[in-house]
């Protein structure tokens, strides 16, 4: 699945990855968007420096937007369907959502029902403006739906040309096996960074040997991976609850990341292109999708793809978090 098309990116040549069994191609380096609008996620965003995240990323040989009906809720998904029309060019654009978020009586359930993924895919379509949606997932499993029975109606949105391939998120594997009974499910989107390597049992073995790509979410740990932050900052977002940023944890797992100087220094890189190439090296991990505040993170993020790792870096980085 890695490498099999090239597309000229700004001065050099991006290599697309083509995702699963789709016929989607993408740059390995993506854009998560839950910054881009989510202000049910972060406080006090710009939504003007969130469509410019997106035009910064589409104007410099991204392709791939990971966004989702909760995100603002709703706003991510409009703020890129605006972006997406001024720049054109909708068909050099995947747009991966998802849905699953039902609001009763203002509180939120998981619905995989079949009518309420088709109605959610309608509505998604309408707020990015658009008339097919490249990759949609189930963005969590619910209780009561057969989890093949609910890609079942994602079939039949594929067939319909409303979607274009099929993803599911946060799903375990044994729902996984379940929701690829009949072998629809292009992609997997679930928690996976240095700090959380619990896919690496069975589920990364499980994708790669299906042709299912898995999309690594938080692949900076929110940042932590990133090799900025100190003991002394805080966080008043949805990160003051993560268990990797509190107190001892914290402070150790900034300890870990320190060590990765060394290898990022050798390679006059920076310590989240370390970490970020790390993750295209796994078989099934065939795209990224960091996300960002600034318009400078998503350029930076891009020089992941200079970046080449030698066995012993990607045995070094193992160690360092294992
Ligand atoms: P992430 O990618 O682990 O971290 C992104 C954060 O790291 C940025 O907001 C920025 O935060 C910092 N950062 C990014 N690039 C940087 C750079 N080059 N140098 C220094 N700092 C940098 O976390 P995420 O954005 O929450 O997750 C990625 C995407 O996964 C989301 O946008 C979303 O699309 C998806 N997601 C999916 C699920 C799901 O349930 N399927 C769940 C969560 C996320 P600061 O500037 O604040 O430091």
């Amino acid at each position: 699945m890695k490498g099999e098309s090239n597309k000229r990116r700004c001065c050099s040549v991006t290599k697309l990855t083509k995702l699963g069994k789709s016929d989607l191609y993408v740059n390995p380096i993506g854009l998560g968007t839950n910054a881009v609008g989510g202000h049910n996620l972060y406080p006090n965003l710009n939504e003007e420096e969130g469509k410019n995240l997106v035009r910064t990323a589409l104007n410099n040989g991204i392709n791939f937007l990971d966004t989702a009906f909760i995100y603002g809720p709703k706003r991510s998904e409009e703020l890129i369907g605006e972006v997406i029309k001024e720049i054109g060019k909708r068909e050099d654009v995947v747009i991966a959502t998802k849905g699953a978020h039902k609001f009763v009586n203002d509180q939120v359930v998981f619905d995989n029902s079949p009518s309420f993924l088709k109605q959610s895919v309608e509505d998604s379509l309408k707020r990015l403006q658009t008339d097919y949606i490249d990759l949609y997932y189930i963005h969590f499993p619910d209780e009561a739906t057969p989890k093949d029975e609910a890609v079942g109606a994602l079939k039949e949105l594929k067939d319909e040309g409303k979607i274009r391939s099929i993803g599911v998120s946060n799903f375990s594997l044994e729902q996984l096996k379940e929701a690829n009974k009949d072998g629809y499910v292009d992609v997997i989107q679930g928690e996976y960074h240095l700090l959380q390597r619990d896919a690496e049992k069975e589920m990364l073995p499980y994708t790669a040997q299906n042709q299912i790509s898995f999309i690594p979410y938080f692949p900076l740990a929110s940042g932590l991976l990133a090799g900025k932050y100190s003991k002394e900052d805080t966080f008043n977002d949805l990160r003051s609850n993560m268990p990797h940023f509190q107190g001892e944890n914290f402070i150790k797992n900034l300890e870990k990341v320190d060590q990765l100087h060394p290898i990022a220094e050798a390679k006059n890189a920076e310590i989240a292109h370390i970490v970020l190439a790390w993750y295209l090296t796994k078989d099934s991990i065939d795209a990224i999708i960091p996300g960002a505040k600034r318009s400078e993170q998503v350029l930076n993020n891009l020089q992941t793809l200079e970046v080449q790792l030698s066995p012993e870096d990607i045995n070094k980085i193992d160690q360092i978090f294992k």
